[in-house]
């Protein structure tokens, strides 16, 4: 009976979180979606916790058929582990949250994405050590190579996503290098790795020993790290959403290793949303599917610190003002220099006064703008700016030529005309084409390149002009320039 109160306790939480998953995919229902999946969460933690604890007595006679393997006796001793061991992660766990910026999020999802990947490996490793001991003791175990096929899988997963995690979060914190680590022959060494390792697994099948399984994990180690290691920064993005998929693998294999049914439909949820979305990052970015899977891309070419030179114009905020207030229609494309200077809430607040004024503003927002998917997106609604005239980059790509004035906003590789020829790192990358409007003015602090190291010929082109400064600080002077000017009849009246 209480089995089957746990078990059908799991599957509502498992029902949440496609709930929760539906909920954010639009900003309208987002925090809904959030409610569902913490109260998912809440539920599947609450029967857990019953599950270890649960007395004896309290066991029906389908308890040991209907609840995962690693429920013990019971009793107040797991109980107490298991309390402090989520109080433990609860305090690192808001003690992170709590302290971190948005344009910090990737690195702590990088971390987070190696602390899923560990402990895989580690479930399926003590997996293992109760499946062997009951093969010694001579027990008969059901499917037995089933179920070793699922901890070495998970384990296999659980092992890349570890140290893979580990270099994304080292490239982003900017802790290692963000440059591709291009090894001779590092193909051939991928490609022997993974026979390794799917030998280790055949051998770990039909012997049942330590011996494959441990060489499996270090080969499987050494993969993760070599796979990420050798793409490049301005892959980053598509790097983290593969790493969220490959995280929610490891969960679901943990979970059919376990025999834990919210387990598997958690990370079947994670791993294949997370596929999804990297599907759709390398689509915006040009990017081959595969070719990201197998660690191949970013590498055709170094980071160059040599471009174009020339003169360029600057322009000072109260100019704009003016030419602002003049303008029939603004795009504005933020980028992460935005989102470090906090400036969402003045572009906010230059947004309503334009729009008051009878200027149609737009945002042009690029998929990879900023630090991570759906940056931009998050700061914009953050600062109240209404969502019908934030655009996704193709709605209005073809729009910029019949737009008087771009407001590039702390945005510079998606906005680099150079990713249109062959050759650097961000060739391919689809990019805002802020250059077709009548005027162009970039925010920046300097002429320095933006994430992908490329020099950007849009600085020097005729009508682009440079505001240099904090954008918060320029956007500011902006609005406190702007004449407080009469509306006028909206475009096309
Ligand atoms: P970039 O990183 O290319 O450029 C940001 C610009 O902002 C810089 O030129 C910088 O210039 C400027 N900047 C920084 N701080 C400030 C400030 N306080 N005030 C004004 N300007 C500032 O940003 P984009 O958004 O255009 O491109 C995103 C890049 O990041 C892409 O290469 C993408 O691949 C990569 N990336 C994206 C991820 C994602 O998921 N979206 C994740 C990881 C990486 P200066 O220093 O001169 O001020």
């Amino acid at each position: 009976m209480l089995a089957n109160f746990v078990q059908a306790t799991y599957i509502v939480a498992g029902v949440l979180f496609i709930f929760a998953l539906a909920g954010l995919a639009k900003f309208e229902t987002s925090k809904r979606g959030n409610a569902f999946g913490i109260l998912g969460m809440v539920l599947a933690v609450g029967a857990t916790i019953t599950a270890v604890w649960a007395p004896e007595s309290w066991r029906g006679a389908d308890w040991a058929d209907q609840m995962p393997s690693f429920v013990g006796k019971g009793g107040v001793v797991p109980l107490v582990l298991l309390i402090v061991a989520m109080l433990i992660g609860a305090v690192i766990g808001l003690f992170k949250a709590t302290r971190v910026e948005m344009t910090g999020m990737p690195q702590l999802i990088a971390q987070l994405h190696s602390f899923v990947g560990l402990a895989a490996v580690l479930i399926g490793l003590n997996v293992f050590i109760e499946t062997r001991q009951e093969l010694l003791a001579g027990h008969q175990i059901e499917s037995v190579g089933f179920h070793l096929a699922e901890i070495w899988i998970g384990v296999f997963i659980g092992a890349v996503t570890f140290t893979g995690s580990i270099v994304a979060w080292g490239k982003l914190a900017e802790k290692i290098s963000s440059k591709p680590l291009t090894l001779p022959g590092r193909n051939w060494i991928n490609l022997i790795t993974g026979v390794g390792i799917i030998a280790s697994g055949v051998w770990f099948q039909n012997s049942h020993s330590w011996f494959p399984l441990i060489v499996l994990t270090l080969l499987s180690l050494f993969l993760g790290f070599h796979l990420v290691a050798a793409i490049g920064g301005a892959d980053m993005p598509v790097v983290i959403s593969m790493l969220n998929s490959y995280s929610g693998f490891a969960a679901a294999f943990s979970g059919f290793a376990l025999g834990m049914n919210v387990l598997i439909i958690t990370g079947a949820l994670v791993g294949a949303s997370g596929a999804i979305l990297s599907y759709i990052m390398c689509k915006a970015m040009n990017r081959s599917f595969i070719s990201v899977i197998l660690g191949g891309f970013g590498t055709t070419a170094a980071a160059t610190s040599e471009g174009p030179a020339g003169e360029i114009q600057e322009v000072k905020a109260d100019e704009l003002a003016s030419w602002l207030a003049d303008a029939r229609s603004v795009m504005i494309t933020p980028g992460y220099g935005m989102a470090v200077a906090q400036a969402q809430y003045p572009v906010a607040e230059l947004t309503k006064r334009l729009t008051e004024a009878g200027v149609q503003v737009r945002f042009a927002i690029h998929p990879v703008a900023g630090r991570l998917p759906g940056h931009m997106n998050v700061l914009l609604a953050e600062a109240r700016v209404p969502y019908d005239i934030v655009y996704e980059m193709d709605e209005v790509n073809d729009e910029f030529d019949e737009t008087d004035v771009v407001l590039v906003i702390g945005a510079n590789d998606t906005v680099n005309p150079t990713a249109m020829e062959p050759g650097t790192p961000i060739s391919g990358m689809p990019v805002l084409h802020v250059w077709e409007a009548k005027k162009v003015v970039v925010f920046k602090r300097s002429m320095k390149p933006g994430y992908a190291g490329v020099e950007n010929p849009l600085f020097f082109l005729d009508n682009t002009y440079m505001l240099f400064g904090d954008a918060k600080a320029s956007v500011d002077s902006i609005n406190s320039a702007l004449p407080a000017a009469e509306a006028r009849p909206a475009i096309g009246a």
